[in-house]
């Protein structure tokens, strides 16, 4: 006889401070039979998983060993199948930058029930940590979205640059350390002032979080002197002065 598919929960676990997971999210991870998790998941909210849960490793470092995703879908797949319950641990808010959605395809593929729990995305707790608000009725009115990382893009298509800078406002770029030096240079070719703040947030929300100040002249300088590394975001925009009392 085959069981009944488990359920496949993804759940955000927010940008790393254990206390920025949802409650509906805690609840899943404790009840879970499964837990699939990403090296951006603090350790802390795995020992919430209830006693005799499978814990798994998904971690893939940039660029290091791992398993590979297909493995990755294989393992969920394979538990759900045996009547398991999943939870998909996934850092920030699954659905940002983080492939869930080709993870659920493949789950979904497989015929086993899923849902999804979101999460506080590094996109916005970032620059909340920074204490930069994302837009500002004096100062920015839309806030982009953008992965500094091309081979994250839609197709592997090059970001439009020119169209990020014009669209004006806040530019929140995730995954865009490597690339700083070429995306200030693009957004200053088309149009945005040097002068323009730019603030560099790596690990938010974690004990070692470190935020480093610049413009678009000199951040890409600066980041590599005190040697910035992902996970970091960077946000673009008067709105990193907004607190500052002197907003550019
Ligand atoms: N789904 C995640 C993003 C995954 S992509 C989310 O919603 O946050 C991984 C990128 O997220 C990192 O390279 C970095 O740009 C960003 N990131 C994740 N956690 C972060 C943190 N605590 N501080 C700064 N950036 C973070």
């Amino acid at each position: 006889m085959t069981a009944q598919p488990g359920t496949v929960h993804l759940v955000g676990a927010g940008p790393g401070d254990p206390g920025l997971i949802t409650v509906r999210g805690q609840r899943i991870l404790e009840s879970a039979d499964v837990v699939v998790y990403d090296r951006l998941v603090a350790p802390e909210l795995l020992e919430s998983a209830k006693p005799g849960a499978k814990r798994l490793s998904a971690g893939k470092a940039p660029g290091g060993r791992g398993p590979s995703q297909a493995q990755i879908n294989a393992q969920i797949i394979e538990h759900a199948r045996a009547g398991r319950s999943v939870c998909r641990l996934k850092g920030g808010d699954p659905f940002v930058f983080g492939r869930g959605a080709e993870e659920i395809a493949a789950v979904q593929a497989a015929g086993v029930p899923w849902d999804v729990v979101p999460g506080v995305t590094s996109a916005v707790a970032a620059p909340a940590a920074a204490r930069i608000p994302l837009t500002h009725r004096d100062w920015a009115s839309t806030a982009t979205l953008v992965t500094g990382h091309e081979g994250e893009a839609k197709d592997g298509a090059p970001v439009d640059w020119a169209a990020v800078a014009g669209a004006g406002g806040t530019i929140v770029i995730l995954m865009g350390i490597a690339t700083l030096p070429t995306t200030c240079e693009r957004l200053i070719a088309a149009g945005r002032p040097s002068s323009e703040p730019v603030a560099v947030i790596e690990r938010a929300t974690w004990p070692d979080e470190r935020i480093t100040m610049g413009t678009l002249a000199d951040i890409a300088d600066t980041a590599e002197r005190v040697g910035a590394r992902n996970p970091a975001v960077v946000v673009v925009g008067p709105v990193v002065r907004a607190l500052r009392g002197d907003a550019a």
